[in-house]
C-alpha cells in the first residue's frame, strides 16, 4: 500500500492565481464575444489588446528582457484556459511563443536584447513559417531558398504556406535552404529572422495574399508568404553565423515545446466540450427526464472526463519533463497526439449530445466542433506524431 506523504496538489499557488486569473478573462472576455468574431471572421483586436495588458506575451520570456519568466507548465495552463476560451486566441499567442522559445534558445545577445523587450510586451507578436504549398510534414522537402548578395545581405525567394499570423505579426521565424545541395538536406537548412511592417500584405520583396478561408479557427489569420528578392541583414541568421545550416534543428526543437502548446489547447477544447455537454445534459429532457440519466448519455460523459483527465496528465508530464531539463520528445509526441484526438472526441460527442441544437449557429459547440481538427494537424498530424512516438519508443529500447 503507499505510503501516505504530502497533500496531493496539481498546482502551486502561483499556478493556481495565474490560471484562475486566465479562466476569468476567458469567462468574461473571450466567451461571451468569440462566436461573434467567428461568424465575422474577424480578427479580436480588444481581446489581444486586454492580453497585452495581462502581460500575456511575456509569459516564457525572462524577467530580465520583460517577461515573466514562467516555465513550460505554467504556460501550458495557461494556454489551457485561453484555448477553453477560444483557440484563435490561444492561436495569437502560440506562433510568438514558439518564436520567443527560438530567440531565447538560440539567439545571440544582440537579437535577443533587440527583439525580447518588445515581444515580451507584445509590441511585436512573431510568426513561425516552414510549410509550403508542396511540403508541410516532409519539411526538409521544401524549395524556399536564400542566398547572400555581394553586399553581404540574404535574399529570401520562394512561396511560404500557412502561416499563422502572417500577416499582423512583426517578425516571422522563416526556414529555408541556404544550400540545396546538402546531403542529406537538413543540413543546407537556416532560420531567417525576417522583419517587416505588422499589418502591410506589400513590403519590398514580400507579398501577403488575403488570407486563406478555413472551416473554423477563424478570427487568426492564415496566409502565404511570397517572398521575391525579399532582403534580410547578415546578422538576422538566427543565431548568427553559427546558425547557418542548423535551421532544421532549430525548427524541430522548438516544435518539440510547440508540440506540448498544441497538447494544452487540445485540453482547453476537451475542457470546454466537456463543461457543455454537462450542461445541456442536465438541461435536456427526453422521456420524461434529463438526458444525462439515460445510460448512453452517461457512459458518453464518462468517457468525455476520462479522456480530458488523460489528455491533462499527459500534458502536464511532457511539460514538467521538459522544465526538468529531461528529453521529453517521446512525451511531447504522445500529449499531442493524445489530447488532440481527445479534443476532436469531446467536441463530437459533445455535438452529439445536443442533437439538433449541436448543428445550430447559436450554440457554441458548433464553432467547437469547426475548431477542433486543426489541433490534428498543425505542428505534425497525428500520422507524424505516431511516427516519432513509434521511432522513439525503439530508440529507447534497443533489443
Ligand atoms: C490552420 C492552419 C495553420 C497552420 N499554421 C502554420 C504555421 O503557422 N506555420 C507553418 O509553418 N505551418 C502551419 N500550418 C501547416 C501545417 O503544419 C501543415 O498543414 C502540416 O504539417 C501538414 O502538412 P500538409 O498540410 O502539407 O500535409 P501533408 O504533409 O501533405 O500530409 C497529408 C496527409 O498525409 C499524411 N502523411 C504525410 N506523410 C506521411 C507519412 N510519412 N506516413 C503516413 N502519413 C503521412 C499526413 O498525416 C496527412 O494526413 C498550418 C496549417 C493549418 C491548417
Amino acid at each position: 500500500m503507499a505510503v501516505a506523504t504530502d497533500t496531493f496538489t496539481e498546482k502551486t499557488d502561483e499556478q493556481k492565481a495565474i490560471t484562475e486569473m486566465v479562466r476569468q478573462f476567458a469567462d468574461n472576455e473571450i466567451i461571451p464575444v468569440a462566436e461573434e468574431y467567428d461568424h465575422e471572421d474577424k480578427f479580436p483586436e480588444p481581446i489581444v489588446e486586454q492580453m497585452k495588458e495581462l502581460g500575456l506575451f511575456g509569459v516564457t520570456i525572462p524577467e530580465e528582457y520583460g517577461g515573466m519568466g514562467l516555465d513550460l507548465t505554467t504556460y501550458a495552463m495557461i494556454v489551457e484556459e485561453l484555448s477553453r476560451g477560444w483557440i484563435s486566441i490561444s492561436g495569437v499567442v502560440n506562433t510568438h511563443f514558439i518564436g520567443s522559445y527560438l530567440l531565447m534558445k538560440f539567439g545571440t545577445e544582440e537579437q535577443k536584447n533587440t527583439f525580447l523587450p518588445k515581444m515580451a510586451t507584445g509590441e511585436i507578436r512573431a510568426a513561425f513559417s516552414l510549410s509550403e504549398p508542396e511540403v508541410g510534414s516532409d519539411v526538409q522537402g521544401i524549395k524556399s531558398t536564400a542566398k547572400q548578395a555581394d553586399d553581404g545581405q540574404w535574399e529570401i525567394n520562394g512561396q511560404k504556406m500557412w502561416v499563422t499570423n502572417g500577416l499582423r505579426s512583426g517578425l516571422v521565424f522563416v526556414l529555408v535552404k541556404t544550400d540545396t545541395k546538402a546531403d542529406p538536406p537538413y543540413k543546407g537548412m537556416t532560420c531567417f529572422i525576417c522583419e517587416k511592417e505588422p499589418g502591410a500584405d506589400k513590403v519590398p520583396g514580400l507579398t501577403i495574399p488575403p488570407k486563406i478561408k478555413k472551416m473554423g479557427y477563424k478570427g487568426v489569420e492564415s496566409t502565404e508568404l511570397v517572398f521575391d528578392g525579399f532582403k534580410v541583414p547578415e546578422d538576422r541568421i538566427l543565431g548568427g553565423p553559427e546558425g547557418l545550416g542548423e535551421g532544421f534543428v532549430q525548427m524541430m526543437d522548438a516544435l518539440e515545446v510547440g508540440r506540448v502548446n498544441v497538447a494544452a489547447r487540445g485540453v482547453g477544447v476537451a475542457q470546454r466540450s466537456m463543461e457543455l455537454a454537462l450542461r445541456y445534459s442536465q438541461e435536456r429532457k427526453t422521456f420524461g427526464k434529463p438526458i444525462a440519466q439515460h445510460q448512453a448519455i452517461t457512459f458518453k460523459l464518462a468517457e468525455m472526463g476520462t479522456r480530458l483527465e488523460a489528455a491533462r496528465l499527459l500534458t502536464m508530464k511532457a511539460a514538467r519533463m521538459k522544465d526538468a531539463g529531461e528529453r521529453s520528445d517521446l512525451e511531447a509526441g504522445m500529449a499531442k497526439l493524445f489530447a488532440s484526438e481527445a479534443a476532436k472526441e469531446n467536441a463530437e460527442d459533445a455535438l452529439r449530445i445536443h442533437g439538433g441544437y449541436g448543428y445550430s449557429k447559436e450554440y457554441e459547440i458548433e464553432r467547437i466542433y469547426r475548431d477542433a481538427p486543426l489541433l490534428l494537424i498543425g505542428e505534425g498530424t497525428s500520422e507524424i506524431q505516431k511516427m516519432v512516438i513509434g521511432k522513439k519508443l525503439l530508440q529507447r529500447n534497443r533489443a
